[in-house]
């Protein structure tokens, strides 16, 4: 079912549009099917569930980072964790920049990340208001072991996807004008946003890395 799923979904996705499977709250077992089922890397949310997972799945996958930076930062900044992450998505203060490129160091690993955007300009959210991005961005560049690659977003939590399509919009338009930018030690690729109910649109509003769960493993 979940393999199913799996290839369902890649089958639909447009080339240069990549997969991230959401794994929070799966089993060991529903996730070695989404991996048979063709899925390359896997977004964590919770840090602790790397424990049971990375030594069964190892570098089977890449492993991104998806959860709330600031609730996790002191698992996050472990030396142990960063070796494993392939990208963080979730950075969303200049201040976890600067950490993260101070631990990253003493690993010497240049740590790929996306900016989260608060796209919604909502208070409870956590993301870098869009009009700081530009501003954090320049900030954090000089910095030598982490890469900015792009921008992440949530969205707000809205059921109908078609109500989504202007954040995802301005998302794309915000992910331009930092590319055009050309802040130098950056390499502004990645627009991640998207997820099981809304990766349609998303993917039509220029998202090139979508975040499914749901969609993967309840079908
Ligand atoms: C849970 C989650 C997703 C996936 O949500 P689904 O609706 O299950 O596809 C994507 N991104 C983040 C950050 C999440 O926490």
């Amino acid at each position: 079912m979940i393999r199913e799923n799996v290839q369902k979904i890649l089958n639909e996705l447009p080339r240069g549009v990549d997969l991230v499977a959401v794994i929070k709250g799966r089993s060991t077992e529903d996730i070695l099917s989404a991996i048979e089922g063709g899925v390359k890397v896997l977004g964590v949310n919770y840090i602790k569930d790397l424990r049971s997972l990375f030594p069964v799945i190892d570098r089977k996958v890449s492993w991104h980072y998806i959860g709330i930076a600031k609730v996790e930062k002191h698992d996050l900044l472990r030396k142990r964790y960063l070796e494993i992450f392939d990208m963080i998505e979730t950075v969303d203060s200049v201040d976890l920049a600067k950490e993260l490129d101070k631990r990253c160091a003493s690993i010497e690993k240049v740590m790929p990340i996306l900016i989260e955007v608060n796209i919604g300009r909502e208070p409870q959210k956590s993301g870098v208001d869009p009009d700081d991005v530009a501003d954090v961005i320049r900030e954090v560049s000089p910095l030598k072991c982490i890469k900015v690659m792009g921008l992440m977003t949530m969205g707000p939590l809205i059921d109908n996807p078609e109500r989504l399509r202007p954040y995802f919009r301005e998302m794309k338009q915000l992910f331009d004008y930092i590319r055009d930018l050309q802040i130098p030690n950056t390499e502004i690729r990645y627009l991640s946003m998207g997820m099981s109910n809304s990766y349609k649109v998303a993917i039509e509003e220029g998202a090139n890395i979508v975040r499914i769960g749901t969609r993967l493993f309840e079908g």
